[in-house]
């Protein structure tokens, strides 16, 4: 039997790919959504800043949004991991672990970003319960709470500046030298914001609850949340292997519409953009769905006229 040729296949099913799949299923394009379920969010309790979604639990997102976009019979959902991609515009083809195949027109990269292992001591005990990397998804959880802040370099300026606008309680560890100038460290000073440069032996917590981050030096500075900047990888080696541009931070090179360098392959969410959120995420999947959408509407319109 000859394999049914997608419209779309979808790698990647957060909410970059779920959008994707509900504005193509209403566009009544045929879509496979092939997800293996490990987003990076998955340590959280809670994901804020979605309208109407404030505070859901991330697989409860998801729940919601396959229970709605089920009301489009052209799109199904593949639990496996995609493993090997080839082909051009038009007809590309995917395997999956598994060893189920999918022949799709266009293909979208929805791969999302995968923490490296933390390096830290204690964190993998609180990331996700106490620990976090994004003061827009979680700093009103920890507003006026003393904080430790793990991070070197000119970013701890900007992060200094930015975690200001929710509690002034805050330490900079930086975990080593801090790569900062004198001029910095002075600023820092006049904000009376705390700066230690010895590494960090451990995070000692409670049930996910941080209570102080040891230092080499026998410092023990007690705080009740974190911020850290984690090390990120992208989700997946698929784009790069069809030929996607990668930025310097490891992300697909897409544009606005989530467009990349290759013809008829498409990139959205945390793959594809700095701004890690789930609106962000969403909000891209959406625009790339109109885009192939309109690309596919446009090359069936010439082939049948
Ligand atoms: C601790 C933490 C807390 C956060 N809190 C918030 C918050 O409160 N609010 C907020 O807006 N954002 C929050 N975020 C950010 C948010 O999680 C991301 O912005 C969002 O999940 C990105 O969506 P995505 O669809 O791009 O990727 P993801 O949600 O990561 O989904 C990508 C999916 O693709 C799958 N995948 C990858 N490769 C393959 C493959 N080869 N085959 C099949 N499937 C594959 C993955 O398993 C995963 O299911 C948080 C992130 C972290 C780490």
């Amino acid at each position: 039997m000859q394999e049914q040729l997608l419209d779309v296949a979808i790698v990647g099913g957060g909410p970059a790919g779920l959008n994707a799949a509900l504005v193509l299923g209403r566009a009544r394009k045929n879509v496979a959504v092939i997800d293996e379920g490990r987003p990076r969010n998955a340590v959280t309790r809670e994901s804020h800043g979605f309208l109407t979604r404030d505070g859901i639990s991330p697989s409860e997102f998801r729940r919601v949004a396959k229970e709605q976009i089920a009301a489009y019979p052209s799109v199904s959902f593949v639990a496996d991991t995609a493993v090997s991609v080839a082909g051009a515009d038009g007809h590309f083809q995917i395997t999956t672990a598994t060893g189920q195949s999918f022949a799709s027109r266009k293909l979208l990269f929805a791969v999302g970003m995968k923490d490296q292992p933390l390096n830290i001591p204690g964190l993998t005990e609180v990331y996700g319960k106490s620990a976090f990397v994004c003061p827009y998804c979680d700093g009103w959880e920890l507003r006026d709470q003393p904080l430790a802040v793990i991070n070197r370099g000119a970013e701890v300026m900007h992060f200094a500046a930015l975690i200001s606008g929710w509690t002034d309680r805050f330490t900079i560890c930086t975990n080593g030298p801090d790569e900062l100038t004198e001029e910095q460290r002075e600023e820092l000073r006049r904000h009376r914001v705390p700066l230690y440069d010895a590494p960090i032996r451990s995070i000692v917590s409670n049930e996910g609850i941080v209570r102080q981050v040891v230092l080499e030096d026998g410092t023990a500075v007690s705080c009740s949340g974190i911020f850290f900047k984690p090390e990120l990888a992208i989700g997946s080696e698929l784009p790069r292997a069809l030929g996607c541009k990668l930025t310097e931070l490891g992300s697909v090179e897409a544009d606005m519409l989530g467009k990349t360098n290759v013809p008829g392959v498409y990139s959205a969410g945390d793959a594809a953009s700095r701004m890690h959120q789930v609106v962000a995420a969403a909000s891209m999947g959406a625009l790339a769905a109109a885009a192939m959408n309109n690309e596919l509407n446009v090359e069936a319109w010439s082939r049948n006229g």
